[in-house]
Parts: structure tokens; sequence; C-alpha cells
């Protein structure tokens, strides 16, 4: 009878009392970091498949542990932001208090997984102690000039009642919330990413060990874009339109120039824009559409023509109209486009709406005249493009716009996606952003001694809606005096976004608790960079580019030793529902991971979630195979029960050491599915052997190997059935288990038959053929028995698992 509950708490209990997984920083061992992207501890608790990733790292850290490696595999909790704010007015909880609730509820689910965290290296953004230096770190950015104040529109969510960075919105609307994002001009605090835009899109070379698709991702979020800003005049004005192109070649086909509804020239040009009600109102019925939206390739493209208003292109000086249009929006670019509908889809498509003219000005290769069917957007030659017809668009783009930049009608421009990162929020429960602003001094830095500044207990966490904090109406905390000259001065009031604590939370695993520095340098030396993170692919934009840019600022200021912080990356796919849709209390299909435990045990879940799939891929719960771990783990139990009998056979000991060879490749290649069935087929051969010949196939010491193998997977019981076997000292102080290569050598190989030393035949045949039995199989082949007839047999040379040379005359 295996009673699971018994072993698991037992092997926890004594695990922690021996402190099994304090972080080793033994002298002369290879060290690895092994990393979990870090929760948010929300109030409803892990389901089941929330530690997929956990498990996964578990296996492998223990590998490296028993391999010898200084492992460092801490857990932590990323617990500032929306996520716990809003559970915590929803729960009328202080966040405070509704955080450290969630936290040790995470806490228990974790520990009874039987992870193997160092627990005393946990962080916790939330902790005045941690935020000290997230704060630290916004003051040098704030020194260094890669903080600024700002008062554009920004995203504002109308229900959580805060500004948000692109990164925060999901389609448009609000990531957290679902509502739609309306845009609202706010002062705030802006952090200056665009600065970083070329090197973090440069060292992405410096990732070979990252997924194409997360780098790909992260390339098009940061957009870059080489091209041209031209300057279109307006006729009789004074005013002129900025657009940004990377088709510059193109512009003798320009027929048209249209601005973002929002562009400030609209507002500008009011007195001759002779329809300007008619644009009024176009403006506003976009103001409920999302960017999204508005870019979406299905929308069907609305515009208004200004009428009154006429742009003048610089190149051949002809008059082109102006529309305002939904499909440009005002944050790409310069907010205004030349519209050549000849070779721009989205132009075409707008121009045949409404009836604009279309030009060509690139031919294709073929010399076929443009069928005016679709936009024409490749490469070419240049046509009715005055003096730079006949030029390819490549000499065009770089004559263009070298003749732009002579005549002082527009320079050479890189653009970006990649916004500067909106770093304030209108909210309580976030790190308070250390500045202080003065009547005569402006905004002065709080002295870096004065750290942390902590967050203020507040009456009212809930948000104002008025575009001020709640920490704004706690009078005694905003007013301070100017650490400079000593005035009356005013504590800002907004808050860092949640993504702030994550940005580096990396770094103080390596040394949690130093009052001194963000980490030592040495210790950071010791353990950076961090070698293998996992976590959901959700991530790959926000959080793995903010914490890029963090680290790389680090890295300027000598904070750090290195410029990438993650050299390996992996993510996890998700665990679905027994039905196949996403776990959610609205389908009733969540699976606490406590009843599993309760019932299946630690060690069968493990076993379960690993072989469910491949680790990338999305699977979904089934509690049959969860019973099939399960039986897997009382197999085991057996096996070792019957060994009274012992009868090795080497048979089964070349298995085992294909097994242990495959297991290790596998636990390293994250292909943990392949590895338990390898070790399944196994159990299964030992069974048989056990059937048929009442004794056990190997020796002790050999099972204990298979017991090793085991035990990242399925700890409890392998340390149990480990120390049943006799060993004293825990099974994840042993040394991982090497195979032996004479015993792996297939079975089955492939045998050269030659005649007279040219090849006639390839056999299929056992490795450890005789010379005999290899001369009579190939002797039955025909195409080595007509070289042989009427041929004498001078010799053979036979080299085993390898050929048969024939030699006749
Ligand atoms: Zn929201
Ligand atoms: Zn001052």
């Amino acid at each position: 009878m295996y009673k699971h509950q018994e072993i698991e708490k037992k092997w926890q209990k004594r695990w922690q009392q021996d402190n099994l997984y304090r972080t080793q920083e033994k002298e002369g061992r290879p060290k690895y970091y092994i990393l979990d992207m870090f929760p948010y501890p929300s109030g409803a608790g892990l389901h089941v498949g929330h530690p997929k990733g956990y498990i996964a790292t578990d296996i492998f850290a223990r590998l490296k542990m028993m391999q010898g490696y200084n492992v460092l595999h801490p857990m932590g909790f990323d617990a500032f932001g929306l996520p716990a704010e809003n559970y915590a007015i929803k729960n009328k909880v202080n966040p405070k208090i509704a955080v450290s609730e969630s936290v040790k509820r995470f806490k228990d689910q974790l520990e009874i997984l039987g992870f193997s965290y160092d627990w005393e290296r946990e962080v916790n953004t939330t902790d005045p102690d941690y935020y000290k230096w997230t704060q630290w770190a916004f003051l040098k950015m704030w020194e260094k000039g890669l903080a600024y104040e700002s008062s554009e529109p920004i995203n504002w969510c109308p229900s959580c009642k805060t500004g948000l960075a692109n990164e925060d919105l999901e389609g448009g609307k609000c990531e957290r919330c679902g509502s739609e994002i309306e845009k609202k001009p706010l002062r705030q605090w802006v952090l200056k990413i665009t600065d970083y835009a070329d090197r973090l899109l440069n060292d992405l070379e410096k990732l070979p060990e990252w997924e194409n698709s997360t780098k790909e991702m992260q390339r098009n979020w940061i957009g870059r874009s080489e091209g041209v800003e031209i300057f279109f005049s307006i006729s009789g004005l004074a005013e002129k339109i900025s657009v940004f192109t990377t088709r510059v070649d193109t512009i003798f086909g320009c027929t048209y120039v249209v601005l973002a509804p929002e562009h400030s020239l609209v507002g500008k040009l009011k007195d001759k824009i002779e329809n300007y009600s008619e644009v009024k109102e176009y403006i506003e019925s976009l103001s409920k559409v999302s960017e999204e939206e508005r870019i979406s390739l299905h929308r069907e493209k609305t515009g208004v023509k200004l009428k009154g208003v006429k742009a003048v292109n610089p190149f051949n000086k002809q008059e082109v109209e102006i529309f305002i249009a939904d499909y440009v929006l005002l944050t790409y670019g310069t907010g205004a486009v030349m519209a050549v509908p000849a070779h721009d889809e989205r132009d075409y498509d707008f121009a045949k709406k409404y009836g604009l003219r279309i030009k060509a000005v690139i031919s294709d290769n073929s010399g076929h005249p443009y069928d005016g069917k679709k936009a024409m957007e490749e490469d070419g030659v240049l046509i009715d493009s005055e003096k730079y017809t006949g030029l390819s668009s490549q000499e065009a783009r770089k004559e263009m716009a070298t003749w732009l930049e002579v005549e002082k009608l527009g320079l050479k421009k890189v653009n970006y996606r990649l916004k500067d990162w909106v770093f304030s929020r209108q909210r309580y429960w976030g790190e308070p952003i250390p500045l202080i602003h003065c009547e005569k001094c402006g905004v002065v830095g709080v002295p870096e001694e004065e750290l942390p500044l902590r967050l203020p207990d507040v009456k009212s966490y809930e948000p104002t809606g008025t575009g001020e904090s709640p920490l704004a109406a706690i009078t005694d905390w905003v007013n301070t005096t100017c650490p400079k000259c000593g005035s009356k001065a005013q504590r800002e009031t907004n808050t860092m976004p949640q993504w702030a604590g994550s940005c580096w939370y990396y770094l103080r695993y390596i040394d949690p608790n130093n009052h001194q520095a963000l980490v030592d340098k040495d210790k950071e030396k010791y353990w950076s960079p961090v070698d293998f993170y996992v976590g959901g692919a959700e991530h790959a934009t926000r959080h793995l580019i903010y914490a890029r840019y963090w680290h790389k600022f680090l890295f300027d200021i000598g904070a750090v030793s290195y410029e990438e912080p993650f050299v390996k990356l992996k993510h996890v796919g998700l665990i679905m529902g027994e039905d196949g849709r996403k776990m959610s209390k609205r389908w009733g299909n969540v699976i606490n991971p406590n009843d599993v435990v309760a019932e299946y045990g630690a060690d069968a879940m493990r076993v379960y979630e690993m072989f469910m799939g491949p680790f990338e891929q999305s699977s979904s719960w089934s509690t049959q195979g969860l019973s099939g771990a399960r039986k897997f783990i009382e197999k085991v139990i057996t096996i070792v029960s019957y060994r009274e009998k012992i009868n090795e056979d080497k048979k089964v000991l070349s298995l085992l050491h294909k097994t242990i060879k495959k297991v290790t490749e596998d636990i390293l290649e994250f292909r943990f599915n392949t590895a338990i069935s390898t070790m399944m087929i196994m159990i299964n051969e030992m069974m048989s052997y056990y059937k048929d010949n009442s004794a056990l196939p190997l020796k002790l010491e050999d099972l204990s190997k298979f017991i090793q193998i085991l035990a990242p997977f399925a700890p409890h019981i392998s340390e149990e059935l480990w120390q049943e076997l006799g060993n004293k000292k825990s099974i994840f102080l042993s040394n991982w288990p090497e195979y032996d290569t004479n015993l792996i050598c297939d079975d089955v190989i492939s045998l050269v038959i030659q005649v007279n030393g040219k090849l006639r035949a390839n056999l299929e045949v056992e490795a450890d053929i005789s010379e005999s039995d290899a001369f009579a199989l190939a002797t039955r082949q025909e195409n080595v028995k007509k070289w042989l007839e009427g041929k004498e047999i001078v010799k053979k040379i036979f080299v085993p698992k390898k050929l048969l040379n024939i030699v006749v005359k």
C-alpha cells in the first residue's frame, strides 16, 4: 500500500530540517542559475496548470544538483500592481494584508508539491527592503535623464482609473479588466526605453538559446524601420506636414496625404478647413474605436477630406489633397503619411473607396505595365519619376534621401514602433516614485540615504479617478521639505507600474539581504547571468523587454557585469481543463492541486504533468492520465519489493544504461514526456522479467541508479525507496549515475557485406553476431550469392559491428 501522504510529508519535513535546498557556493564547482518567472500571488491561489513550469525547473535543478553544480533555484512574489490591488478592493481588504495572505496560500501550495526552492532567498517586490532598490534604480535613471515628465495623451483605463503603457493593452483593451481604453492627457513619468531600442534589437543576436518566435516578437515590438522624414508644405500657409516613409522611391506616385485624426495640425488649420464641422464630427465618432481596431486589415477604412487646404509634394511641387483617416495613427511615425495607392495596400483600399487617383511609379522586372488591380508593394524600377526614372528602388531611396537633406526638405530617420515607457500609475499599490517637487529647485530626487521611501498607510486606497493617486490625499506625507534648499515642497504622488519590481528581481535572489547595494558585485559576477529562464509566453514582449532594458541600464552604471540577463529561455504550454477549455472559475473546470495531491500524491501529479505532452505545448487535464502516473509509481514500489532474489540479466542491464542516457539528455532538453515513457518501458521490462523468472533482473546498486534518475520527477517516493535500499544520505546528495557506453551499444546494427571489397549488401543484424552467423546470413542474400557462384572463397575479413568482406577468386 502506497501511503503517499505520509511519505511526502515526512520527507518535506526532513529536507527542511536538513536545509537540503540551501544554495551551495562550494568552491571548485560550476554554478547553475535556473529561474522561474515569479508569480503574482492572486487571491484565488494556484490551479494545477500553474506549477507546470515550476515542476520542470525543479526536475532540472535537481539533476544539476546531483551532477555536482552549485545550483541557485529561488522563488519569490511579484505583489505590487493592479492584480493584487483590484483583488483587495473587490474583497474590501487592505492590499498589504491581502497580499500577505495570498503569499502564504501560494507558499503552502508550492510546498506540498515538494519543490527544491531555497526559501531563505525569497523576495517580495512589496517589501520595503526590496523596493528600496527599485526606487534606487529609478533614481539613477532619472539622474541620467532617462526618466522624464510628460503630459502627452496616454492610454487611460476608465475602470482601473489609471494610465497604462502600450504594453498593458491587449487588442486595444485594458489587459487587466478588459475595458475599452481612452486617450487622456495626463502628467506622468516616462522612461526613455527608446534610447535602448537599437541595443535591445541588436543584442537579440547574442541570444542563440532563446526561441526564435520570442525574438521575432521582440523585433516586431521594437519595430525598427529606416526611412526618411519629408516635409510637405501646405499651399499658402507656413505650416508643414512631416511624413515618415520607408518608401521615398514611390513619392512621385503620391496622390494625397493623410493625417491621423488626432494630429495637432487639424486644430491649427481649423479656420482654413471649409468643412471643419464635418471633420470634427468624424473625429468624435472615432474616439470609441481602439487603435488596434483602426489598423485592422479587416476594417473598412474611413476618412474625410480637409476641404480648402492642400499639401505640396516637395519633389514635383504638385498639389495633393489632404485627408484625415482612421488608418493613420498618431502614435506611429509622425502621425501623417504620404499616400501612394499604386504601391501601398492600405492607401490602395482607401483610394478605391474614395475614387482617388492611382499612379504607378514602380514597374516590376517583367516589364508588364501596372494593371491597377491591387497595390504593387515590391521594389522594382522607377518609372514616371523625373530624373529618378530608371533607378532601382534601392538606388532611388539613397539618392532621394540625399537630395532631401541637401535641399533641407527632409532628413534620414530611423523610426521605432517601441514608445517610451509610461511609468507612472495613479494608483495606491505600487512603489512610490522617489521624487520631490520644489517650487524653487524644480524636481529633486529623494536622497539615497532616505530610501526606501515607504508607501504610507491610507484609509482609502481606491483609485480617485481624477488622475491623481490616492497618495495625493495624505497631506502629511505629500508635504515635505526640499532636500536641496529646505523650502516647502511636495512629494510625487504617482506610483510605479506593476512591471517595475520584476525588472530586476532575479538579481536580488543572488544577494537578498544586502542593505548596501542592489547586489554585491562579486556575488553577481559568480551567479550571473541567469542560465535558464522558464515562464509563460505571454511575457515575450512586456516583462522580457522591460527586464532587458533595466539590465542594460544597470550594466551601463556598473551595477552588473553582463549585458544580457537571461542566457536560455523557454516557454511553458498551458494546462487546459478536462473539457479542453482554459481553466477558469467561469467554466467550473478549475482543478486545485491540493485535491490532486491529497488523492494521488505530489509525485504522481509531478510525473503526470511532465508526461502530458511536449513541455511547450498546451494539453488538457485527464484524471485517467493522472492515475496512470500513479500506477507507474506503484509499479516502481513493487519492483523494489521484489529484491529478495536477484538474477542479473544483461539485457535489462543494458536497457538500464540506455534509460540513464536518455533520461539525462531528455531532462537537459526539457523533453520530460519521453524521459518518463523511457522509464515506464524500463519498469515494464523488469515486471515481465520478474513474472518469468521470479527474480529481479538488476543488482541493488543498479536498481538504485534507476531510483536516482526517477528522483527529480518523483522526489518523495524516490528518497523513500533510496533509503529503503540502504542508503543513508539524501538521494539528492548522491552523484547522478553515469551510463556505461559499452553497455548501451545498439542491439541491432547495420553490417556491410562486401565481395572483393565491393558493397553487395547491408544487413540488419544483432550487434554481437558471430563471423560464422554473419557469413551464413550473407550467403543467403541474392546479391551476394550471384557474386560467389562458381568462385572459390579465399578468405573472410570480419570487422565486428562493421563489415564482412568475402574475398574470392
Ligand atoms: Zn482596466
Ligand atoms: Zn528646493
